[in-house]
């Protein structure tokens, strides 16, 4: 039997040629990063194809949302979620700000919205929720409370390149919303980000802050950090936009064939997509329930190693877990209850433009067994 590797993801690369053309290109111009035409022209074509107003790009997903919470002056105490990339946390502790942490809704693996209003206090000044694999949050209850307490919202939507609710972009939600474009995303730029905005002046203070807050050749207007993205990466990135809604689709096409496999399976869940949004297809997380399963989910995981079928217990552990966090109030498993429960059954299975259809059949037939 076949037994290469399939691993939980695989990076969606430009041909060789045509980035090899570009290289010769910025080889010749020896512009090589500073707000170069490339990294103009991919921050204008990718806002024209996220549909959002105003996008600056980034060195990575993680630099965008350390700058959020300086642009925004954040202090005290932000909302935000366990269930997630430990990035999303880490953004706040380097800030020096205090993470509190709300439980999920175990419907979607976002922030329960009911939730939040029992957790804030007065040094609260922010909530800065996920869009958990590309899932929408509730957006609109999140900023209804926003509005009541005057809390601004910082979405990390690393996961939500493309994500669209009624035809119009998840990434206008909030103040501001942050995006990576490492490797495993859908949208890569091998290591790469951006931050959305609402206005051109927010924008300007944007890229200020991550050219070191230099407004000129002489004028630093505050403490930036360096997170400027370069024109080899920027020419890269505008060869994978093109071939972006193709990979899309390739994986809308995985999902589907996970689907209609797995509906049948006892002990096995997966979520549906949400009407009237338009899914990136990120990430195809299953959820073991052991008892139905005959199964738990570390053994499944571990047989699916054995038989070079890689997946990933993403999100497990849980952010409140990890030694930095595990001591705030919030970070209890009491507190937590559906994150918890979420962490523990989780799988992401492999999911990515390439996988064919024997290797959908053979992850299929391990999960079955
Ligand atoms: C990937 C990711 C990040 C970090 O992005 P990098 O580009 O790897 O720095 C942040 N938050 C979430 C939810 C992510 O999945």
């Amino acid at each position: 039997m076949d037994n290469k590797l399939i691993t939980v993801t695989s990076p969606l690369l430009p041909d060789l040629d045509d980035f090899t053309a570009e290289l010769k290109k910025i080889w010749d111009s020896k512009w090589i990063t500073n707000n170069g035409s490339y990294h103009k022209k991919l921050e204008s074509a990718l806002a024209e194809y996220l549909g959002v107003p105003y996008i600056s790009l980034f060195t990575n997903g993680t630099l965008p949302l350390i700058t959020a919470l300086q642009a925004l002056r954040i202090t005290g105490e932000v909302i935000t979620t366990p269930y997630s990339f430990v990035a999303t946390t880490h953004a706040l502790w380097w800030n020096g700000i205090k993470p509190v942490f709300v439980d999920i809704d175990p419907a979607t693996g976002n922030i329960d919205p009911n939730k939040i209003e029992a957790a804030i206090t007065p040094k609260t000044t922010a909530i800065m929720p996920v869009h958990v694999y590309g899932k929408p949050c509730d957006t609109r209850s999140i900023q209804e409370i926003a509005d009541r307490y005057g809390l601004k919202v910082i979405y990390d939507a690393a996961h939500a390149f493309g994500v669209k609710v009624d035809g119009k972009s998840i990434l206008n939600a909030g103040d501001l919303s942050t995006l990576s474009f490492h490797a495993t995303k859908v949208f890569n730029t091998i290591e790469g980000g951006a931050m959305v905005m609402h206005d051109a002046k927010t924008k300007q203070r944007i890229d200020y802050l991550k050219n070191f807050g230099f407004a000129n050749e002489i004028t630093v207007v505050g403490p930036g950090i360096n997170s400027k993205m370069d024109e080899v990466r920027s020419a890269y990135g505008l060869l994978n936009l093109k071939q972006v809604d193709a990979a899309i689709e390739a994986r809308c096409q995985v999902a589907n064939k996970y689907r209609d496999a797995l509906c049948s399976v006892e002990g096995i869940t997966f979520f549906d997509d949400m009407p009237n949004v338009q899914h990136n297809y990120s990430y195809f997380p299953i959820f073991i329930d052991a008892a139905k399963y005959g199964m738990t989910r570390d053994d499944l995981y571990a047989k699916m190693k054995t038989e070079n079928v890689l997946g990933r217990r993403y999100f497990y552990p849980l952010i409140s877990e990890f030694s930095t966090y595990k001591g705030l109030e919030s970070a209890t498993p009491e507190n937590l209850p559906n994150a918890h429960k979420m962490a523990d059954s989780v799988i992401c299975l492999p999911m990515h433009h390439a996988l064919s259809d024997e290797d959908i059949k053979r992850i299929i037939n391990i999960i079955k067994k």
